[in-house]
């Protein structure tokens, strides 16, 4: 990854991964800020440097752990060691809660976060499921701290839980000899590629995505598959339908064989349009007022009669080519 600066509270260079940081990336300018939550000079930045800011990358100590409750793949959706991405997808949810400052901010204090982890697992009456990729791509996120294998070798001391993580990227190769015990759920997201190459920039290819299931699920991870976010651009059919028949082509059949899958539908905002509008002026329009309805303070979600027509398409699709997988949600 080309970041062009760092941005870094002082104390994480206290930190063991702090230290390893400031080494690997001595290259280039690393200027220090007060507090990683509030850096006036990238708040107040115009949209349309948006991009331009992805490539700044924030170090820093994560100082809130409250874990929220959740009852979709996980009990727990818990803050971990990074927020915000790299990469620029339209739709990041990210987006929302960060606005223009979506950037990638790593945290330091990844031994403090991970035993909380252990701890409250090994208290909890079953295997709890604990979702640690809610606030960033941990896949992407591993590529510069290599957090995620330092996540898989720890836990594997833990007598007790699950973590689980979502990601749009396929650079999976370093995690296929750890010892992950099938604690470690990686659920892969795709899309049909013309949506990957216009709308999910910055992130892998579908080929890409798709062996990358195929490594995880025959290295013995209980990985499962995130139709995510449906987009129901002109021409969605075709285009979901490729999707599906590149997965029943390209996915080993031992790979489809219970594969679990969840599916969720874009949901958009006035923030995002905004956003796009100026920092991505080529880029496809997502929101669609024919189709969308506000959901509540500037968000929207496709409405009743395009979700359902796009659910029965999407059932048909996976009854034809994935037969054998087992739908868990579609929202
Ligand atoms: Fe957001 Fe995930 Fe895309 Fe990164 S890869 S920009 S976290 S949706």
């Amino acid at each position: 990854m080309n970041f062009e600066k760092v941005y870094f509270e002082p104390a994480a260079l206290g930190y063991e991964l702090g230290g390893i940081l400031r080494r690997e990336l001595k290259d280039i300018p690393w200027e220090p800020i007060e507090s990683h939550n509030r850096i006036p000079f990238m708040q107040n930045k115009p949209n349309k440097e948006f991009p331009h800011m992805k490539r700044s990358l924030i170090v820093g100590v994560r100082k809130t752990h409250a874990y929220m409750p959740n009852n979709k793949t996980s009990d727990y959706l818990v803050p971990y060691t990074s927020s915000g991405c790299s990469a620029a997808c339209l739709y990041c949810y990210l987006v929302c809660n960060y606005n223009k400052c979506a950037y990638l901010r790593l945290f330091v204090n990844r031994e403090h976060m991970l035993s909380n982890i252990i701890r409250t697992a090994e208290k909890g009456d079953r295997d709890l499921v604990f979702e640690i990729g809610s606030n960033s791509d941990l896949v992407l996120e591993n590529m510069v701290t290599g957090n995620l294998a330092w996540t898989i070798e720890h836990f594997a001391h833990a007598k007790k839980g699950a973590l689980t993580f979502p990601t749009k990227f396929d650079m999976v190769d370093s995690l296929l000899p750890l010892p992950h015990r099938g604690r470690i759920i990686p659920r892969v997201s795709v899309n049909p590629g013309e949506i990957i190459r216009r709308i999910e920039i910055g992130t892998s290819p579908l080929t890409g995505r798709i062996e990358a299931i195929n490594k995880l699920a025959k290295a013995g991870y209980p990985a499962g598959l995130l139709v995510a976010p449906v987009v129901l651009l002109s021409g969605w059919q075709k285009m979901y339908a490729g999707l599906f028949r590149a997965l029943d082509e390209g996915l080993f059949p031992q790979t489809k064989d219970g594969l679990p899958v969840e599916i969720i539908f874009m949901t958009y905002s006035y923030v995002h349009r905004m956003i796009n509008a100026e920092a991505f002026p080529g880029a496809p329009v997502l929101y669609d007022p024919d189709i969308m309805t506000v959901r509540g303070r500037g968000r929207y979600r496709y409405g009743p009669k395009a979700s359902a027509e796009a659910e029965r398409f999407l059932r048909e699709q996976i009854a034809e080519h994935l037969p054998r997988a087992e739908i868990r949600y579609i929202v």
